[in-house]
């Protein structure tokens, strides 16, 4: 889970690194007071979980609490990359040292070797990507052991090599336990600045938890949790697995692995997945009602099917589960249902008693993803 810059910052203050003063509103006349509190000059700035804010005129500079109030109903509910913005942060404006005073610091997962990966660079600020496509040798990258963390001796060690202020040092330890204590799998300073003081600030932040950890951090609630697809909170908030794509072909499916390939399999038949929804290994009547009604509330969807390989799962405890979903949800798009493995014949009698007539069956996954894809593509 993704966290908004102000949530951001609000870790990193309590972790002990510097960050300008500042408030969240969801008003330009909240916006007025803010400034007035922060003492005048405030920098304005979209809370949307997204990057680049500055470039799309998300980030800007007010010089006192009328300007800022201007500029926040600007930037209230502006669109930047598909988000709205519903809140803007106000923060103190930070006087920077000079030109060359804005770094960059992160710690991010490198699934692929199994460590966190330090990368800190002295060129940052928002052309950090041109600066590291065009000269990758201005960026420095570490990887950390996990039994050592980060250590002074390790911090000392990328700031030496990236170039960065000695006091770098002391934000990067307690960057690192931000990510540990947080149970965060991303945190990202961009820019950290060297201000006219001398003290480095953390002027921007992005942090991403890790969902896995969700229970033992108690504290990020619901209603912390703002999602940005409604849809996928609601799965969420249901245990179930569901991701929205962009196409026609709703996608059930139990096992991470079945479901890939029956995203491919429709996209080689010529359609698109509009989504996909694990149900795991669970196919009880309420988990299938709550998975259909989920991936039928999605619009997009104009056909949906459920691909499922009975293993420990029967099919015909998945048959159940589909007759009853369809006493509960209102069938509003064919559904296209490809049983297969445990009790599979007993799973496809029971359907044929329950005739209903936007349900289909067919016998293989080949032939059920063409029949699904025919009908989300049919005018
Ligand atoms: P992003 O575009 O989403 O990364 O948003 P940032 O919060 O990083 O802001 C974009 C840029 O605006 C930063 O890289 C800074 O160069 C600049 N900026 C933001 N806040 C301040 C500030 O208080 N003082 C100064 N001098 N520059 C700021
Ligand atoms: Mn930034």
């Amino acid at each position: 889970m993704d966290l908004y810059e102000h949530q951001a910052r609000g870790l990193f203050e309590e972790h002990g690194i510097l960050v300008p003063r500042a408030e969240v509103t969801d008003s330009p006349e909240g916006a007025r007071e803010s400034a007035r509190e922060l003492g005048g000059r405030v920098v304005v700035k979209a809370q949307v979980k997204t990057g680049g804010r500055g470039k799309a005129g998300g980030v800007r500079l007010a010089e006192d609490p009328f300007a800022a109030e201007l500029t926040a109903r600007q930037i209230l509910g502006m669109d930047i990359k598909g988000h709205t913005v519903r809140k803007v942060m106000l923060a103190q404006a930070i006087e920077l040292a000079d030109a060359e005073s804005e770094f960059y610091v992160s710690y991010v997962l490198d699934r692929a070797v199994g460590r966190f990966l330090a990368i800190a660079s002295a060129e940052g600020g928002t052309e950090i990507e041109e600066a590291a496509a065009a000269r990758p040798e201005a960026v420095t990258r570490v990887h950390i052991d996990p039994a050592e963390g980060v250590t002074s001796a390790k911090a000392g060690e990328i700031v030496e090599a990236a170039g960065l202020p000695p006091q770098a040092v002391d934000v990067l330890v307690r960057l690192w336990q931000v990510l540990v204590r947080e149970d965060a799998v991303l945190v990202e300073v961009n820019p950290l600045v060297r201000t006219r003081q001398g003290q480095l600030v953390a002027l921007d932040g992005k942090v991403t938890l890790d969902n896995n950890a969700r229970f033992r951090q108690a504290r990020w609630g619901a209603e912390e949790v703002e999602y940005d697809d409604t849809l996928e909170a609601t799965a969420a908030a249901k245990g179930l697995n569901y991701v929205k794509l962009d196409g026609e072909v709703g996608i059930i499916g139990n096992g991470a692995g079945l479901v890939m390939s029956t995203l491919d399999v429709v996209a080689g038949c010529g359609a698109r997945p509009a989504n996909f929804l694990d149900i795991g290994g669970g196919a009880s009547a309420r988990i299938m009602a709550d998975g259909l009604s989920v991936i039928l509330s999605d619009p997009a969807v104009r056909s949906v099917f459920v691909n499922v390989f009975g293993g420990i799962t029967a099919c015909d405890a998945v048959a159940d589960g589909i007759v009853r979903a369809l006493d509960a949800v209102q069938l509003t798009r064919p559904l296209v249902v490809r049983l297969d493995g445990n009790n599979a014949a007993r799973g496809r009698a029971i359907l044929d008693e329950h005739a209903h007539p936007l349900v289909e069956q067919a016998t293989t996954m080949d032939g059920a993803a063409r029949r699904a894809a025919q009908l989300a593509t049919a005018a």
